[in-house]
């Protein structure tokens, strides 16, 4: 038992929401170290003050756990941070006065990479000729929203070697022309790591994503600062939003490295987990080296690499998703699988025998399809376990694999702003090639929910603002595609417990973290209004006050 008081960190005058089904709502709480001592009244906790204890009056707004972002990508949405985000600019010309503004303030000698761009940005597929009527004489590339596209100009084609093509692995296109020539779209990682390579950041930040492999050759002392400072401003950015605990959705050793770096100098600020990513063209072997030598130096709570990565296909958007049907209007098109059923099954059959978990990009209805059966071929190799094996993004599912989630205890890993709605883009493409037939198992969250499917949210940031009240509020607003369709929109309580409780448990942490409990780790944040009590439509607005992770301020809002 804990003596009781003093405690470090009283905060009262609260709408506390434990998302602990025992007590779900108290007035205060106390943190000593980095736990917490008591959930309560506020007579309750307030005794455990003395004179030494800070106490902060939450004024009637909202404590809740920590945020559990699920799904992310710090290195690259740290560096994002720092460059010209085109998400929004609608037309070739708004393009062009902003990537000119761009280069006029940031002389530089590498690829000019622009983040956040959209399909179809120019109405119409972009191509080399259209950016190279953009930025004639520089090399400019414009990096898809979702990190699976990339489109470049003649110049910056041409300097990554990509001009004439290339010979690439399944699951990757350099969209090739009548003219023999590289059209300027390239398709999945692997396309279009040779001109990432040559940005100003060389590209370190995206080699979690594009390879899972370190840099080579390796970065040097100066470059190294530079990343974990990219790092730091990531972890800085997710405090600011009331993160304490991230899922990063790529991983190679080096980015290990600094972030233990980081770690050891205290400027992790929000606890991370971190995966082996299994490429296609690595073996079993590598499998059996790399995932266990990464796991062996992790600090429990604080960075931990206990996962294996894997994207069994692409993205609907570029037609890359693996689909059961053909994508409308693309007649003998089903996307470009990364994995076949024997190479996927082999994967998480010995990802799964040495007790990792293992997540799994699956975009298309047959990717989605291909996961639960490699999930199950390793149930039926190695038995049944508490794998808690998950499945990313699911933005269309066949009806007969609906009920396998809860079957096989497999999460539902889903990222409210991937729906298309207001707060996140228009989508009529995407659901254009989907077709009708396919909407009601489109991002079919509660579809899934009702079906047993344990589930967590996310942002999968940079493809989405990282902000987590902005995600609640995608799912407890979402409307009907169209008229008729089934509603897919969360509770309140379904999408916080999506970002608190149920992204603990994706993370095996539910009996630490994610609810507010005494002897809980103190992760928590504090909220300018009770949340409960705002319009759904206003909750993007609240504001985080406090972020505290293991009883340390990680954010404070300046008065
Ligand atoms: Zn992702």
């Amino acid at each position: 038992m804990r003596e009781p008081g003093p405690a470090d960190l009283v905060v009262t005058n609260a709408r506390v929401l434990t998302m602990d089904d025992g007590g779900p709502r108290a007035e205060a709480v106390a943190v000593r170290g980095d736990r917490l001592l008591a959930v309560g009244t506020r007579r309750e906790v307030e005794a455990l003050a003395d004179p030494s204890t800070r106490t902060l009056d939450a004024r009637g707004g909202s404590v809740l756990p920590g945020f559990v972002e699920s799904h992310m990508h710090l290195f690259m949405g740290g560096a994002s941070l720092d460059k010209l985000a085109v998400d929004g600019i609608k037309g070739l010309e708004a393009l062009g006065e902003a990537v000119r503004r761009w280069v006029a303030s940031h002389p530089d000698d590498g690829v000019i990479l622009a983040v956040q761009a959209a399909y179809l940005l120019a109405g119409e597929p972009l191509t080399r000729h259209h950016l190279d009527r953009v930025l004639p004489d520089r090399p400019l590339a414009l990096y898809a929203f979702d990190g699976h596209t990339v489109w470049a100009n003649a110049e910056a084609l041409e300097r990554a070697g990509l001009l004439h093509g290339r010979v690439l692995r399944p699951g990757n296109e350099i969209v090739m022309g009548a003219d023999g020539l590289a059209t300027g779209e390239l398709r999945e990682p692997e396309s279009f790591a040779p001109l990432l390579a040559l940005t100003s950041t060389g590209g370190r930040e995206s080699l979690g994503l594009t390879t899972g492999r370190d840099p080579d050759p390796p970065p040097s002392a100066v470059e190294r600062a530079a990343d974990r400072a990219t790092l730091a401003r990531g972890l800085a950015w997710c405090a600011a939003h009331g993160i304490t605990s991230n899922h990063n959705m790529d991983g190679n050793p080096y980015q290990l490295g600094l972030l233990e770096e980081l770690d050891d100098a205290g400027g992790l600020i929000c606890r991370l987990r971190l995966p082996h990513h299994q490429k296609n063209d690595m073996t079993l072997d590598d499998l059996r080296k790399e995932a266990p030598a990464m796991r062996a130096r992790s600090r429990p709570d604080r960075l931990v690499a206990d996962f294996v990565k894997v994207f069994v296909d692409g993205v609907l958007d570029s037609t890359t998703a693996f689909t059961l049907d053909d994508y409308c209007g693309h007649p003998g098109h089903r996307g470009l699988p990364l994995f076949s059923a024997e190479q996927l099954d082999a994967v998480v059959t010995e990802a799964d025998r040495q007790g990792f978990q293992v997540a799994i990009h699956s975009i298309g209805d047959a990717g989605v399809r291909r996961t639960l059966d490699a999930f199950a071929a390793a149930r039926r190799s190695n038995g049944a376990r508490d794998s808690r094996h998950r499945v990313e993004h699911i933005e269309v599912i066949h009806p007969d694999d609906i009920g396998r989630f809860a079957e096989l205890g497999a999460i539902a890993s889903m990222q409210p702003l991937h729906a298309p709605g207001p707060l996140s883009y228009p989508g009529h493409e995407l659901m254009a090639l989907l077709g009708p037939a396919r909407h009601p198992f489109s991002f079919a969250w509660r579809t899934l929910r009702e079906a047993g499917a344990r589930m967590c949210f996310a942002s999968d940031w940079p493809v989405s603002p990282v902000d987590p009240l902005l995600s609640i509020q995608a799912a407890v607003t979402r409307q009907p595609w169209t008229e008729g369709l089934p509603a897919q929109a969360q509770t309140l309580k379904e999408a916080l417990a999506g970002y608190t409780r149920d992204g603990a448990y994706a993370a095996f942490a539910e009996d630490r973290l994610g609810r507010l409990r005494p002897g809980f780790l103190a992760d928590l944040v504090v909220l300018d209004h009770d949340i409960e009590d705002v319009p759904p439509a206003s909750i993007k607005d609240l504001r985080v006050q406090l972020t505290v992770c293991g009883g340390r301020v990680t954010h404070e809002a300046v008065a």
